[in-house]
C-alpha cells in the first residue's frame, strides 16, 4: 500500500463548510484521502511531500471540452459560430480526425490541461475510445462520450452506428476508477428528436450523464423556435430529456421559464465564458442561474473556439463577466467561482462522491499551487488569491487518483517533446493539404 503525506500545506478543502486549514497535512493511501488535519501527520513508510509556501486544493474540473480540437487551434478565428462550424471546422474535421491524429491531439491537450491544474475533464468528440485510452495512460481523470449527431462523422456513418459506438464505449469503461463514460448528443439543432431520445435511453439505461450543447446562440433559439414553437430547453423538456443527469453546455440564452425548468429538473450548466465571448454568442447570466438553484460549472470548450484549455483563466472570466454585465461587483464572488471550477463540476458529472473537494474517503485529485509568489502575495483571502491573482504557472504539482501526474512542473506520464513534434507533423501535412 503506497502512502503519501503532504504536509506544511495551506489546504483549501472546498467541502460544504468551505473549510481552510492554514497549516495542515493530507494522508493519501493508494488512490484515497484517508486523513486531513492541522499539523504534521506522522506515518511509517510514507513518502513525504513538503508543501511549505504552497496551497493544496482540489484540481480543476473542466466540464465541457473537445480535446482533439487542439489540432484546430487558431484554424479559423473571428467568425460567427454557424459559419465557423459549417464552413471551416466540420470540413477540416472530416479531413483531419483520424484515430492516429486524435491520439496525438488528446495527449497534446493533456499537457496544457495538466500544467494549468485540470485533474478531470468532460469530453465530447469522435473516437472517444482513443481519448479514454490516452487519458488512462496520462493518469488524468476523464469523462468521455462519443458525440451523436445526425450526419456522417469521422467515426460513424449512421446514427445507429453512432449509438452502437456510444454503448460499446460505456461497456468498455463502466466502473473504471479513472475513466467515466457518458452519453453525448451534439445539440438540439444537429440531432433529431429520435436521436436525442436514443441518447436519453442509453443515459437512463446506465444512469450516466447526458452531455449536450444547449441554447448557445440566438440563432439556435430562433431556428428551433421556428421549427418547434419552443425555445431549446423547453423543447428538450417537452421530449423528456432534462433531468439531474443532463449537463447542458453553454446555455447562454435561457428564458425565465427555461431557468425554472433547469432548476426543477436539476439540469446542470457547463458555462464556457471565453468561447461564448470569442464566437460572440453572448454572456450566460450565471449569477441569476445560481440564485435560481441551478448547478453551474465551468468548461473551456475546444481550443478552436477559446483558444486555450486553461481553467485558471476560464475561472477568472467566469468571476469577472457577471460583474461587468450586471454592473454588480457582488455577482459571482471568488468563493463561488472556485466552487464552479471544482465541486460544482463534480456534481454536474455525477462524480462528487469521488472528486471535486478534499475530504476523507474521496479520491486524491489535487493540485499544489506555489502561493509564495510575487504575483500572489500578500494573501489576505485564499479564494481571492487563486481566482483573481494566480496563473497557471503557479501550479507546481498535480495528483490524480493518488498518483502524481506532474511534479515540480514536470509531466510524469507524457513525453512532451515527442508529442509536440507529432502535433507539428499533423499540422504541417494539413497546411500542405490546404495549398
Ligand atoms: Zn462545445
Amino acid at each position: 500500500m503506497a502512502t503519501t503525506i503532504i504536509f506544511n500545506a495551506c489546504i483549501i478543502t472546498m467541502n460544504d463548510d468551505m473549510e481552510v486549514i492554514k497549516n495542515g497535512s493530507i494522508r493519501v493511501e493508494d488512490n484515497q484521502i484517508k486523513e486531513i488535519r492541522e499539523g504534521k501527520i506522522e506515518f511509517s513508510n510514507a513518502e513525504y511531500f513538503d508543501a511549505e509556501g504552497m496551497i493544496v486544493m482540489p484540481g480543476f474540473i473542466n466540464t465541457h471540452t473537445h480535446v482533439p480540437m487542439t489540432m484546430l487551434r487558431g484554424y479559423a478565428d473571428d467568425l460567427p459560430l454557424h459559419t465557423w462550424l459549417n464552413e471551416h471546422i466540420f470540413p477540416a474535421e472530416a479531413r483531419m480526425v483520424t484515430p492516429e491524429n486524435v491520439a496525438v491531439a488528446a495527449r497534446f491537450a493533456f499537457i496544457e490541461m495538466i500544467k494549468s491544474g485540470t485533474t478531470c475533464f468532460n469530453d465530447m468528440y469522435f473516437f472517444e475510445d482513443i481519448i479514454a485510452s490516452e487519458a488512462k495512460k496520462a493518469g488524468i481523470r476523464a469523462v468521455v462520450g462519443e458525440s451523436l449527431i445526425d450526419f456522417p462523422t469521422p467515426s460513424f456513418h449512421t446514427v445507429d452506428e453512432g449509438v452502437a459506438r456510444c454503448e460499446s464505449l460505456v461497456q468498455q469503461w463502466y466502473g473504471d476508477s479513472l475513466i467515466h463514460p457518458t452519453i453525448c448528443a451534439h445539440s438540439p439543432y444537429t440531432c433529431s428528436k429520435e436521436t436525442l431520445q436514443k441518447a436519453k435511453v442509453l443515459s437512463e439505461k446506465y444512469n450516466i450523464p447526458l452531455h449536450i450543447h444547449v441554447a448557445e446562440t440566438r440563432k439556435e433559439v430562433e431556428d428551433l423556435t421556428a421549427q418547434t414553437g419552443m425555445a431549446p430547453a423547453e423543447y428538450l423538456y417537452s421530449i423528456g430529456l432534462l433531468d439531474r443527469n443532463v449537463i447542458a453546455a453553454h446555455s447562454v440564452w435561457l428564458n425565465p421559464k427555461e431557468i425554472e425548468l433547469y432548476a426543477r429538473t436539476r439540469t446542470s450548466v457547463a458555462h464556457c465564458p471565453k468561447s461564448n465571448l470569442k464566437l460572440a454568442s453572448g454572456i450566460a447570466d450565471t449569477d441569476t442561474y445560481m440564485k435560481a438553484g441551478i448547478n453551474v460549472s465551468i468548461g473551456t470548450d475546444g481550443t478552436a473556439s477559446n483558444n486555450t484549455l486553461d481553467m485558471v483563466e476560464e475561472m477568472r472570466f467566469a468571476a469577472l463577466l457577471p460583474k461587468g454585465s450586471l454592473y454588480n461587483p457582488e455577482a459571482v464572488n471568488a468563493r463561488t467561482a472556485l466552487r464552479m471550477a471544482t465541486i460544482n463540476g463534480a456534481k454536474a458529472l455525477g462524480i462528487h462522491h469521488l472528486t471535486g473537494s478534499l475530504e476523507v474517503g474521496k479520491r486524491a485529485d489535487l493540485i499544489v499551487i506555489h502561493a509564495d509568489a510575487s504575483n500572489m502575495l500578500p494573501i489576505y483571502d485564499v479564494y481571492s488569491a487563486i481566482v483573481y491573482a494566480s496563473n497557471s504557472k503557479n501550479i507546481r504539482s498535480s495528483m490524480v487518483n493518488g498518483k502524481w501526474i506532474m511534479r515540480n512542473r514536470e509531466l510524469m506520464n507524457i513525453n512532451k517533446t515527442e508529442t509536440m513534434e507529432s502535433m507539428k507533423h499533423i499540422v504541417n501535412s494539413q497546411i500542405d493539404n490546404r495549398k
